[in-house]
This record gives structure tokens, sequence and C-alpha cells, in this order.
């Protein structure tokens, strides 16, 4: 008799290949080590190379095996088959037990490979991505937004106070505000221009209307995967272990009403007329690979307080790239421009130190809420994560494939944004598309 233990891989191992063709696309986004989890038909489901298989199609067909995922544990089993066939979200998936969770990943990796003895019965099942409708993937609580990079602090803060580009407290603390979970978006969905209140000058009057400084944001999300009780904390050593994964974020963002409203209580109406999320949640467990040292600290920062310090932390090498395609590049068919190419690696604070702070003074972190980094910067001009910073608040506009230019975002212009982590040895894993497309106010 067979131990349940054979129908687990190593998902991650670099050899495995799976038997949907398009999972061994060098250049493409998703092989068998990914497994990212999303949301299809209102069912939990991963990503396979052009392929989705949800699980409860799985279990349906008759491949999934509970006992191989449960490990023989019988409390686990029964919460993995309420998950699958009950689960109205990942957040269904992101609760159970690191192990369990693994072993899921190991099993759908063991279904999905080459030499599947289960080829037939999951081939019937499998859908095309081409025909599924991205989604949200979570039930977001609560969403949060970071300011994470240093060079982008460092650049907006300079635009603003010549003198004295970063204020006190950056270094020390990772600040970020409260963004609103209801105006998240999946990739596809189109934003509508925001009315708002601007000012031709620093100190008004204001008027009312449609602003017309419409930016995006280039940002790393991640969800949370079990949390913790209100008066508790996250130990920054145990915060690792709350992430259950990553997602592309383009915090659009109306720079007008941002600079008339953001003093004294920060970013509000300029933030949160839609935020756009890619559907697909790279699990932590198959970005290991391409962990780095960090956090990102010069010789010269202050060192972090002693409850934002572990000398094992991590960051994540993520290329980031954004591109954007006009209404008339898409008629004509001309290819998205590239507008910048940065890394997540050049994070200043990193995911486990705003976890970690944001439940520090015993905030409760819930299944489902999604963290953001803020926009991400690198030291160059290509790698600037914002058209704010890519322009130089307009001063230095950057041309697009059909000849014109752009200063900030024009009514029909589509924002793409990719991201994907590469290193030699291993398989090349991405997030696929976070993409929108602006449209005229209304
Ligand atoms: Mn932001």
């Amino acid at each position: 008799m067979s131990s349940p233990n054979d129908r687990v891989l190593d998902a991650g191992l670099p050899t495995l290949r799976s038997f949907v063709a398009s999972a061994n696309d060098s250049l493409g986004d998703f092989p068998i080590q990914n497994l990212p989890f999303g949301m299809v038909d209102e069912q939990v489901a991963v990503r396979i190379g052009d392929m989705v298989l949800t699980l409860s199609d799985a279990l349906d067909s008759g491949a999934l095996d509970l006992d191989a995922i449960a490990g023989g544990d019988r409390d686990a089993r029964i919460e993995v088959e309420i998950a699958i066939v009950h689960g109205e979200n990942v957040g269904d998936i992101a609760v159970l037990p690191a192990l369990v969770r693994s072993r899921l990943r190991g099993h759908l990796a063991w279904l999905l490979a080459e030499d599947s003895p289960e080829r037939a019965r999951i081939e019937r099942v499998l859908r095309p991505v081409a025909k599924c409708v991205p989604c949200v993937p979570f039930r977001i609580g609560d969403y949060t937004d970071f300011y994470a990079s240093l060079h982008h602090a460092t650049n907006v803060g300079s635009m603003f106070r010549p003198t004295n580009p970063l204020l006190p407290n950056w270094k020390h603390i990772p600040i970020g505000y409260h963004g609103r979970a209801s105006s998240i978006v999946p990739s596809g969905t189109p934003v509508v221009r925001p009315h708002g209140q601007t000012v031709a000058s620093d100190d008004g009057p204001p008027s009312f209307g449609p602003a017309k400084l419409i930016d995006y944001e280039l940002e790393v999300g991640f969800f949370v995967a079990k949390g913790n009780a209100l008066g508790t904390t996250i130990d920054i050593k145990d915060a690792w272990k709350h992430i259950f994964g990553f997602v592309l974020v383009n915090d659009w963002s109306a720079r007008d009403i941002q600079k008339w409203e953001y003093q004294p209580l920060g970013p509000f109406l300029s933030k949160n007329f839609g935020t756009t999320v890619s559907p697909w949640v790279v699990t932590t467990e198959a970005l290991a690979p391409f962990m780095v040292p960090g956090p990102a600290r010069g010789v010269d920062d202050p060192q972090p307080l002693p409850y934002l310090t572990n000398p094992a932390d991590r960051n994540i090498d993520i290329t980031l790239e954004v591109f954007i395609e006009s209404a008339a590049m898409r008629d004509k068919g001309i290819a998205p421009t590239l507008v910048s190419r940065g890394s997540f690696r050049d994070m200043f604070w990193t995911p486990a130190q705003m976890l970690t702070h944001h439940a520090s003074n015993g905030c409760n972190m819930a299944t489902g809420d999604l963290l953001a980094s803020g926009t991400v910067s690198g030291a160059t001009k290509d790698s600037r994560g914002c058209l704010l910073e890519r322009t130089w608040r307009g001063a230095e506009p950057i041309m697009l494939g059909d000849g014109t230019e752009r200063k900030f975002l024009q009514d029909g212009d589509e924002v793409v944004m990719r991201g994907y982590c590469e290193r030699p040895g291993y398989p090349r894993i991405g997030f696929g598309e976070c993409r929108g497309v602006l449209l005229a106010a209304r």
C-alpha cells in the first residue's frame, strides 16, 4: 500500500515539469513551481501555464486526494475538505496550517507533473485562463498602504520640500495610511478619472472638477494568512509565517487632489477612486528561492528599533515593470511602451517589518487583509515607479510608442504592470498582469 507521501512533491524542485505544455515555457510566469492561488467562477483555483484548475473541480474529478494533503491528520483532512467544498475565497485556504498549505501545494504539483498518473482526470477539468474573468482573490477586510521605498520618499519629498526631503521619522518607522478595501478592483477593471478639490496655487482657493494629474503607483501587496487578535502583536521573527502571498498593486493616485488634501491626516480621496490588484496570489513558499538579504540599508542609516530588527529578515528580488498603452496605440496595434523597470529588493522596509509594525500597538490583522508596499522606486531614473517621479512632476515628459508625450495619464491610457522573479538554475516565476484603463471623468 502506498503512503500519502507518495502523492506530494516538492513543488519548488527546479527540474519539475508539467504535462501542461504552456507551464514549461521558460519565459512564462506560471510554471509548476509557481502554482499561485486565485478565484475562478467563485471557486478557489490555481494557475498552471495558460490553464486554471479549481480545487473543487480537482476534488470532483476524483484525482485530488484529501488524505495526501492532510498527511494522515484526521482534523486537517476535515479542515481541507471544508475549505475546498465550501471555500468562498483564497482566505479559506490561507487560514489552513502552514504545513497543510504546503502539502496542498505539493499534492497539486504531483497532480500536474509531467508524469502524473492522474493526468487524464485532471486534463478533463482544466479550464483555459482566457475564458476566466479576473477576480479579487480574497475578501479584503482592511487595506493598508505603506511608503516603504527610500528612493520614492526622497524623490517625492524633494519635490515638495526641496530643503528637507525626508522627514525625521522616515528611517525609523514604516509610514502608512489606511486605504479603502471596497474600492480594490481586479486587473482589467476600468478606473474613472475622479472629480475633486484642487488648487491653482499652494494656498487656494480651491475649485471642484475632474482631476488633471492622474498617476499610477507601482506597488507590491501581500495578504495576511493567519492574523492576530486585537491587543496582541506579531513578533518580527514570526512575521513571514503570517504572510500568505503577494500580488501586484496599482495605487491609482490623483496628485492634484492629493496635494491639497494630504495635510495633516494623509491621503484620502486622492487614492480611493480605484486600486487595482493582479488576480493570482504568488505564495511566500513559491517565492522562497528569490529571497535576498535585507533590509536594504546603507551604512549611515540608523538601525531599526529592536521590535523591527531581525538579522534573518529578507527582501524579495521581484523585477517590476510598467507599460503604458494609449487608446491610439491600441487602435493602431502599437505595443505598450515600457516606462520603468525596477526591483522590489530595493525597498528600505521589508514586508515583515511592515506587518510587525502594523500590529505593534495591538492592532488586529485578519486573514485577507491587504498590505501594500507603497511605490517601488530604485536609484535610477528608469526605475521610478510612478509618473510623478518618472517625469519629475511633468518637467521631463516621457515619449510613448505613438509619438505622444506623457506628463501624467490621459483618458484612454491603459497602465500595465508586470512582475517576475529570475535566478540562475530556477524556473522564472511571475505575477501575470495588473492592468486597467483610465476612463474620462463622468
Ligand atoms: Mn501608494
